[in-house]
């Protein structure tokens, strides 16, 4: 379905309604990939109207970038919108990348131009290609009529390169840039999703002035949530957005703890949204910069993610903490003590291993570590006592009973020598059960809390240790 349609359809059943979407880019791994995955699989839980992926600067992701959107749309079952540049673009290779979106099932465009080659600061026209989003948005309508809804950027600030050494644009060039604008719409756009800012009353006259001229799509804001201070800085200072002086000030004392940062960037991202909900404008779009924890975090502060949306009922509180929200099993003996368990689990991916861990944590081990590296003097030993033939179910159990003797000095199921020495103990019980069929792995004696190498355990306290 097209995005306007859903927004739209939206507003038509509740005028307060207000959806949002977020955007992602492409990671530069593979676990990157499937993590983003994972991470786009909790987001989507939250219900936005759509999710979006970028397409990578130069057309360097091109793709991955139609992998990830085929995803998107078919596995993660996201409406998704792929973004799509002219730079290095012929048309042959636009039509490569609309064709497969289509055949893919997906029918959201963003439009742009993009930005100059790596090394070059003017966008060139590539032969057989595009000069601008509208021309890129013409052709969309021509080849693909009605198929596709079209999205394209707006920049409240005007685009960068009508951005003067003094920061702002001047009235003439932020005019022209309005009217190219109107233009792209013009030419078949459905839509427009904003560059980023960070004052509220810039992209509010923004939108103000679109109407002025007689752009009437909906114009939905791009919010990007501080995560640490040097990407703030140098985000902002590529796309010359102004920042307001309040923001510099809250900034500048705690620039240097990123929890903090990133706490502020919540509060601000909520600010601005209310005040932007305030003035009627129901839909946002968040840049997630494939984080989750901020973009939630302001999304929850507005109201608009419910946990209950995502849960199931459990039988203790759902954390609050969105690393830990997806939550939904726990062991039953810690389930109802949720202080020692946050406690004892916390640090959990980042055993030094992390054999039991999350595999997609950059700490798990390789299975080298553990079972297949045991020593072969010892796979030796075993063959010898285990690989016996077993003709009867009795003779599994006199197996059993053997090794719980001490006569067999291996097991398949421990890495252990034989028996520790408090098992002499209860020997003869475990003989008599394994002869009965119970078949032992495991055993504790009472031994009051003494150590294996205790004289009272290891001692013949039961007339038990002339094991040979
Ligand atoms: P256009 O709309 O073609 O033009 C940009 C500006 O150039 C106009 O605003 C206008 O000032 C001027 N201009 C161009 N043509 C004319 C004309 N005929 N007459 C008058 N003025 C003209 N970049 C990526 O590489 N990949 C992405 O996925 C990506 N996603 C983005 C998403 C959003 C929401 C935004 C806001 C930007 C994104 N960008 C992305 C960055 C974008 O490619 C750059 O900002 C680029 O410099 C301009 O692209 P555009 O589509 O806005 O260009």
């Amino acid at each position: 379905m097209k995005v306007i349609e859903k927004i739209q359809a939206a507003a038509a059943a509740d005028p307060d309604r207000v959806v949002f979407s977020f955007e992602f880019f492409p990671p530069k791994t593979e676990d990157g990939v499937d993590n983003l995955f994972e991470r786009m699989d909790r987001m989507v839980a939250h219900n936005p109207s759509f999710c979006d992926i970028t397409w990578g600067a130069g057309g360097s992701t091109a793709d991955l970038t139609l992998e990830i959107a085929n995803k998107m749309q078919n596995v993660i079952c996201v409406e998704t919108m792929m973004h799509l540049t002219c730079t290095n673009m012929p048309v042959e290779k636009i039509d490569h990348a609309l064709q497969t979106i289509k055949a893919n099932g997906l029918q959201n465009v963003l439009a742009l131009r993009g930005d100059p080659p790596h090394g070059q600061d003017r966008f060139v026209q590539v032969e057989g290609g595009f000069a601008c989003a509208r021309d890129l948005v013409k052709h969309i309508r021509a080849k693909y009529g009605d198929y596709f809804g079209i999205t394209v950027a707006g920049y409240p600030e005007a685009h960068p390169d009508m951005i003067g050494n003094d920061g702002v644009a001047t009235p003439e060039s932020y005019q022209n840039d309005l009217a190219y604008l109107k233009s792209k719409v013009d030419a078949g756009a459905d839509l427009i999703i904003t560059q980023l800012f960070y004052d509220t009353d810039i992209f509010l006259k923004f939108v103000n002035d679109c109407r002025q001229i007689g752009i009437t799509c909906p114009i939905v804001p791009g919010i990007m949530p501080i995560n640490n201070y040097r990407g703030f800085l140098r985000m902002t200072g590529f796309c010359k957005t102004k920042i307001p002086a309040e923001i510099t000030a809250a900034l500048e004392p705690i620039k240097d703890n990123e929890e903090a940062v990133k706490s502020y960037g919540i509060h601000l991202g909520t600010e601005m949204c209310k005040k932007i909900l305030a003035h009627g404008i129901k839909t946002l779009h968040l840049y997630t910069l494939n984080m989750e924890k901020s973009a939630l975090g302001i999304l929850m502060n507005l109201g608009l993610v419910e946990e209950s949306r995502i849960s199931r009922s459990l039988p203790w509180r759902r954390p609050t903490n969105v690393l830990r929200v997806k939550e939904d099993v726990r062991p039953i003996f810690w389930a109802n003590r949720p202080k020692s368990y946050i406690s004892r689990t916390i640090g959990w991916d980042q055993y030094p291993h992390g054999r039991w861990g999350d595999s997609c944590n950059p700490s798990y081990g390789a299975l080298t570590d553990y079972q297949f590296m045991r020593p072969r003097s010892r796979d030796r030993k075993l063959i010898e006592e285990w690989a016996v033939p077993l003709r009867t179910v009795e003779d599994v159990h006199e197996r059993f009973k053997l090794f719980c003797l001490g006569r067999l000095r291996t097991s398949p199921w421990t890495e252990l020598d034989g028996l520790q020495p408090e098992t002499r103990i209860i020997n003869d019980q475990l003989e008599r059960l394994n002869i009965k069929g119970f078949l032992t792995i495991n055993s504790q004696p009472a031994v009051n809390g003494e150590r294996s190498d205790s004289p009272s355990v290891e001692g013949d306290s039961c007339g038990h240790n002339s094991l040979s």
